[in-house]
């Protein structure tokens, strides 16, 4: 579990106020400890959340972001320890490089995700995501299995683009009351609507495929 403010947090790169790099100190220009100035890379923290790696808050509102905001941010990031950056500069440099950016895919892939950016903010709460995670409303299962089943019924595209407009309109509602728990600190109710949201994620992928199976 990454926990925001944990004591073990020492990383010199860490600490807002001194983020220079420990050979040229030139300000480094992202929270990786990779320096495009002089070529110093060390390992990355493994103590540093996916929300510290690309200098967003990790408060109330962690939840709440921007994905062009983040996408830059992840984009400016990948390109100070891509490969061709460090080629020819020694094997150990390079698989530095390396493992810092298979995490920056890691982290941008669950931060730009409505559902893994909850289920990581949940984890960094204690409350780590189950394999076996499943609706306990059972109004709402009902509800749910009965979109799946007007989906695998439908004839047109119209239909099917009925459903998934229905569907996007209850992922926007979901989202905004999953933001709101969150920042609420209501952690199991926003363990329940991140489980929702999954399920409404899985309808708009049912929709997506039926609605190219009609027109095919
Ligand atoms: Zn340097």
């Amino acid at each position: 579990m990454r926990k925001y403010g944990n004591a073990n947090i020492q990383a010199r790169f860490i600490s807002s106020a001194s983020r220079q790099c420990p050979s040229c100190s030139t300000t480094l220009p992202t929270r990786l400890p990779t320096c495009p100035n002089c070529f110093h890379i060390e390992p990355l923290q493994s103590s540093v959340s996916y929300f510290e790696l690309f200098d967003l808050p990790s408060d109330a509102n962690a939840f709440k972001i921007d994905t062009r905001d983040l996408r830059s941010r992840f984009l400016r990031a990948q390109r100070l320890c891509h490969p061709d950056v460090w080629s020819g500069k020694g094997k150990e440099v390079q698989s530095l490089a390396e493992a810092q950016s298979s995490t920056l895919n890691a982290a941008y892939r669950t931060l730009v995700s409505p559902v893994q950016r909850a289920q990581y903010i949940l984890a960094q709460h204690g409350l780590p995501s189950l394999e076996t995670e499943k609706l306990e409303d059972p109004e709402l299962i009902m509800e749910i299995m009965d979109v799946r089943e007007s989906l695998d019924d439908s004839t047109s595209v119209a239909e099917v683009e009925a459903v998934r407009g229905r569907n996007e309109e209850r992922m926007e509602e979901t989202t905004a009351r999953l933001e709101a728990m969150l920042a609420g600190e209501n952690w199991e109710t926003a363990r329940n609507l991140t489980t929702e949201l999954k399920y409404l994620e899985g309808i708009e992928t049912a929709a997506k495929e039926r609605s190219e199976k009609l027109s095919s």
